[in-house]
């Protein structure tokens, strides 16, 4: 089988560059092992949230002037990535995802426990908030859904009353969710959310949040609606009579998920090729160039294309594993950066900036991999497998994946 690109990797950024380069009118497949980041996402998209561990207000003209060499972002240069940023929503609205928020100036989003993070983009779900210090509502309903452990009502209030809105914690519960209760760990965010596909349920729902809401200015409520679109999300907005907060809620993230869903939709409608469940495990390279990959699911059959990505995640997704002595990309043995002593790769303060973080594959500024100094010549990288970055320190995860996997889009598109 032959393709224009070949991504490994069917995460935020995978799916991001497939659908730029589907959408010029490329053959692409997607190859991916299973479940993403995205499943673990609270909603919301960081590009730059911290620098030097003060808030991030204005991303766009802050970066140009923080970022250091080596950065993703410094590779293509702080404009351009700031240009590509500036785009995201439409193309993100191209597939259905709707986002609030924009690269000039970062908002704050609640996180499981209650606690403000400067943001980039969240998903229309979720309230932008302003202010870190004050919630636009002076009194809220904080309501879960009756044996829902993974919503922590408790938490979430005790940071509100902080910010001075005062709270009152209910719970409803439905006949449809008696099914899920039968067993402790069925009553998880994603099976909610497949029983809230219903309509009539989630007007019921509604009916019962109206109810337990007394004068509060606000509802707050788990981020349990909408699995494979946003549907549910709407009516449940539709049918409440006061602003609705969803709160991101402990992993699975049925948010996170359906981004995923409406990506891969959007990839597939496309003419993409996405192979869920399969691993890329063999690569043949030869004079600077990948020829082909195989997967674990089709045996010997031979995957051919002109470029290839690697979008395989970090750590967590094993696009990046660490041996007693080493840290490698296991699939293909390129370049990585990353401490030969073992010892530097963590720091014991918990809290404190971890290192490891920023390992990652080291690339050129065509975004291109090696492996002993040598370029291979159609190997891109994109996403949270690159070096140099610190997602958590720095609150530019999603931004990070998202805007090198456009970046690497338009390389392969203008390549001569
Ligand atoms: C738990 C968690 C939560 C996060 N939450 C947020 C958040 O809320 N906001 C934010 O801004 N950032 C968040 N981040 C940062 C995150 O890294 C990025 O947001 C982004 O989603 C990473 O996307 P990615 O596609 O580069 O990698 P991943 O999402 O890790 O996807 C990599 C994919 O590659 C597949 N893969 C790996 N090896 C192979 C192979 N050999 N063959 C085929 N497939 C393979 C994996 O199965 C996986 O599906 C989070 C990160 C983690 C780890």
């Amino acid at each position: 089988m032959k393709f224009d690109t070949i991504i490994i990797g069917g995460g935020l950024s995978g799916l991001a560059c497939g659908i730029k380069l589907a959408e010029s009118g490329k053959r692409c497949a997607i190859i991916s092992t299973g479940q993403s980041a995205l499943h673990f996402c609270s909603g919301s998209f960081d590009f730059l949230g911290y620098v030097n561990g003060f808030d991030v207000e204005t991303p766009a003209s802050t970066l140009e002037k923080v970022i250091p060499q080596g950065h993703p972002y410094a590779l293509m240069g702080a404009k351009r990535a700031v240009e590509v940023a500036a785009v995201v929503p439409e193309f993100f609205a191209r597939m259905g995802v709707k986002v609030n928020g924009s690269i000039e100036r970062n908002h704050y989003r609640i996180t499981p426990l209650g606690i403000m993070k400067p943001t980039w983009l969240s998903l229309d779900d979720f309230t932008v908030i302003a202010d870190k210090n004050k919630l636009p509502w002076a009194k809220v309903s904080i309501q879960n859904i009756e044996g829902f452990l993974d919503f922590h009502t408790a938490f979430i209030a005790d940071n509100f009353e902080k910010m001075g809105t005062t709270c009152t914690i209910t719970a409803f519960n439905l006949p449809e969710l008696k099914h899920l209760r039968t067993n402790p760990t069925e009553m998880r965010s994603a099976n909610l959310a497949k029983t809230f596909e219903n309509v009539d349920v989630v007007k019921r729902a509604a009916e019962l949040i109206n109810r337990n809401a007394g004068d509060a200015e606000a509802v707050v409520l788990p981020a349990v609606f909408g699995l494979f679109d946003d549907k549910a999300v709407q009516e449940l907005k539709r049918a409440v009579k006061l602003p609705v907060c969803f709160v991101p809620v402990i992993p699975p993230s049925v948010p996170g998920i359906r981004t995923q869903i409406m990506m891969r939709r959007r990839f597939q409608e496309l003419g993409g090729t996405y192979l869920l469940g399969d691993t890329v495990n063999d690569a043949v390279v030869a004079d600077g160039v990948v020829k082909s990959v195989k997967t674990a699911n089709l045996g010997d059959t031979v995957l051919e294309a002109d470029n290839f990505v690697l979008a395989t995640g970090s750590f967590f997704s094993h696009g990046l594993v660490a041996h007693p002595d080493k840290v490698v990309e296991p699939l293909f043995g390129v370049d990585v950066k990353a401490d030969a002593d073992r010892d530097n790769w963590y720091n014991s303060s918990l809290f404190e900036e971890q290192p490891y973080m920023s390992y990652g594959v080291i690339v050129d500024d065509s975004f291109r991999t090696a492996t002993g100094g040598n370029t291979i010549s159609n190997l891109y990288a994109a996403g949270a497998v690159l070096s140099s970055f610190n997602p958590i320190k720095e609150a530019s995860g999603a931004g990070v994946s998202l805007i090198t996997a456009l970046h690497v889009a338009d390389l392969i598109i203008n390549k001569k």
